[in-house]
């Protein structure tokens, strides 16, 4: 545990790596962040036209991730977020009808059978629908093979809750991926789906706390530090290049690379990683929600696909929103206020907004993609992945991210045990 810990890329990937270390023993623990501020894809900021903080994406966690839960209690980040009851509000912007979806807490579904926990129409039979994906255990097919996605349920429910984890059209996405996912979620019961929510951001809860444990422990990031490529000798790597400046990788120390697959393919010779990507899209309002109006809502038949409401502005997110891009930014705040103002009652008047779009935002959860998700070791001994692109079985999300840092963690302190031994 004497040597340096190289970290390149301060996402939660790096960081819930860093944690796992720096409890194991590992005093010398060096961060590389591109960026300004540490959290990649899950952060806060400063919006400059709305003046308020908010996060690059409204992001909601469960209370079945459990490896995320792990991490936030290690760093005391939970203490900043709300738990909600295992309800999903929804609301459908065709009929106007409203309803809320409760799953009872354990794992025996007895909710499906009262009318009053489960979606307006629906039969309890129409649960049975996600048990299709089971035919495709272990095999790379699409969920739209394997999952009735003609229902009207899964248009209420099952496509808006894949959309929204998987950030592909759920019918093209990988059913393993799928599987996956409700094996944690759903499958646990609703002791498993109780969201979690950072109501004062991201960076609160998930990254601030991280930075002030690892800092308190020795832990040093430097901002602003772009990997530009990496030496290698033998199987080993020797050396950083962050073009000012060249950092050598001594004899005992380690690297993990925690930063986008792009970046991870263009400097680990050899490797193989998902290329396809897909964006999501945030659209905040500066304006307080209406009294009792709930955390999150789910909404049908409109553009928006979630609204979230914090103390001071409300956010609209929209899934695999590649076809949002390049649309001007005023007629789509405009849009989507339309259907805010709809479902809250909020005045049609357009309030201060402002328009996030993340091109990157997941790699596609697709089987092509899934194939390409390499684990944490790599050919070079002292050279390890983390990011939620690797093969942790989940799609990119936070949970994935953490468990990535658990992986990679481990696999760093099996080889210093295998090293150790040999010795
Ligand atoms: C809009 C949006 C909404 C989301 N919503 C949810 C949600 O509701 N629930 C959920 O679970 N997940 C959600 N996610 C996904 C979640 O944010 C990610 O899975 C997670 O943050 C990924 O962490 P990571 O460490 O793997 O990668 P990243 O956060 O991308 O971290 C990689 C880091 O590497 C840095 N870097 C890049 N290149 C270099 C370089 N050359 N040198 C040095 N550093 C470099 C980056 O700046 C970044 O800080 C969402 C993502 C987005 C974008």
């Amino acid at each position: 545990m004497t040597g340096t810990v190289h970290i390149v890329g301060a996402g939660l990937g790096g960081l819930s790596a860093a944690v796992d270390l720096t409890d194991a023993g590992y005093k010398d623990i060096r961060f590389y962040e591109a960026a300004k501020a540490a959290g990649g894809r899950c952060r806060s900021f400063v919006d400059t036209v709305l003046n308020i903080v908010v996060d690059n994406g409204s992001h909601l966690l469960l209370s079945g991730n459990w490896a995320a839960i792990a991490y936030l209690t290690k760093i005391d980040g939970l203490k900043e977020m709300t738990q909600c009851e295992a309800e999903i509000p929804f609301a459908d912007l065709n009929s106007g009808e409203r309803w809320t979806l409760r799953p009872n807490s354990s794992r025996l579904p007895w909710w499906i059978f009262d009318q009053n926990r489960r979606v307006p129409g629906s039969k309890p039979a129409d649960y049975l629908a996600p048990l299709g994906l089971l035919r495709a255990i272990n095999q790379s097919r699409l969920v739209g093979d394997v999952m009735d996605t003609k229902s009207s349920l899964y248009e209420r429910l099952w496509r808006p809750v894949m959309l929204a984890a998987l950030n592909v059209e759920p019918a093209e996405a990988d059913a393993q991926m799928a599987i996956n996912l409700f094996k944690e979620t759903f499958g646990g019961g609703g002791a498993a789906c109780k969201p979690i929510i950072a109501h004062q951001g991201m960076s609160s809860a998930y990254i601030d706390p991280a930075i002030r444990y690892l800092e308190a422990r020795g832990a040093n990031f430097q901002y602003g530090r772009t990997l530009r490529g990496i030496s290698y000798e033998g199987e080993r790597a020797t050396e950083l290049d962050f073009g000012d400046e060249k950092i050598a990788v001594g004899a005992g120390d380690i690297v993990i690379l925690a930063a986008p697959p792009v970046v991870a393919r263009s400097y680990v010779p050899g490797l193989i990683t998902p290329e396809k990507f897909k964006a999501i899209v945030n659209v905040h309002f500066k304006i307080a929600p209406p009294k009792g109006h709930p955390m999150y809502l789910g909404m049908i038949n409109s553009i928006s696909e979630w609204l979230f409401a914090y103390d001071d502005h409300m956010s609209v997110t929209i899934s695999a929103a590649d076809e949002w891009m390049q649309h001007d930014r005023l007629d789509l705040a405009t849009k989507v206020w339309a259907e805010v103002s709809k479902v809250t009652g909020l005045p049609e008047e357009l309030p201060p907004w402002q328009v996030n779009r993340e091109r990157r935002a997941t790699f596609a959860a697709v089987p092509s993609e899934a194939a390409k998700r390499p684990g944490p070791v790599t050919n070079y001994g002292n050279l390890f992945l983390a990011g939620d692109w690797t093969a942790t079985g989940l799609p990119a999300c936070m949970e994935g991210a953490v468990r990535s840092g658990n992986a990679a963690s481990r696999a760093i302190l099996e080889r210093s045990a295998q090293g150790a031994n040999a010795a």
